[in-house]
């Protein structure tokens, strides 16, 4: 069976509008979240504060989402760590049974349904009394690491020739330019010339 770590079982949230319950999750396991230069690694829990309210034809979602990210600066390759802290709300319907959906009786109605399916864009569904959190998770996350990120804003990064930093090295560093790429081409000529 699938792991699904962000699914969560709202069975204890009373189906009664004005209904609530909170709670506190520590995900422990995941996959890495994020890009190559900085994620979530998988050895990172990401925390979850949670709070449910039941609503007419569905549960409300508001949560904050905690993590430590992990990366590279891009300019000198040091560890950047950067703390994520951010909340979401997102509205969950409850499961529509598919045997009452009906379908387009004529063809002139499916523009109008088309503009109902990108009205309830931001609406997810809910399969039974599960809820995914995994996409609006992902989205706190990912929305908001940097996609640069650096050790510090002025860092000055690596020598381009010698790949060491630009802080370990005397400020009139430098390296006699002998320009080889183009050694090769000397005396070429095109051939129609
Ligand atoms: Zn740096
Ligand atoms: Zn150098």
């Amino acid at each position: 069976m699938a792991f699904h770590p962000f699914h969560f079982d709202t069975h204890d949230l009373p189906r009664r509008a004005g209904e609530m319950r909170e709670y506190f999750l520590e995900i422990d396991e995941h996959e890495p979240m994020g890009f190559d230069v900085i994620s979530i690694p998988d050895y990172e829990p990401i925390d979850i504060e949670l709070r449910l309210e039941s609503v007419t034809g569905g549960i409300l979602v508001t949560a904050t989402v905690a993590a430590e990210a992990v990366g590279e600066c891009t300019r000198c390759l040091d560890r950047v760590e950067f703390s994520i802290d951010e909340k979401f709300q997102e509205l969950f319907e409850y499961e529509v049974d598919y045997r009452q959906k009906k379908k387009p009786a004529k063809k002139s109605s499916a523009k109008a349904d088309e503009e109902l399916d990108e009205e309830s864009d931001d609406v997810r569904q809910m399969v039974g009394d599960i809820i995914d959190l995994e996409p609006s998770v992902r989205d706190a996350i990912i929305l908001n690491l940097p996609i640069n990120p650096l050790c510090s804003p002025d860092c000055p990064g690596l020598c381009p020739d010698c790949g060491i930093k630009w802080t370990l090295l005397p400020v009139d560093h430098e390296h006699a330019v002998a320009d080889i790429r183009w050694a090769g081409l000397e005396g070429w000529k095109s051939p129609e010339a």
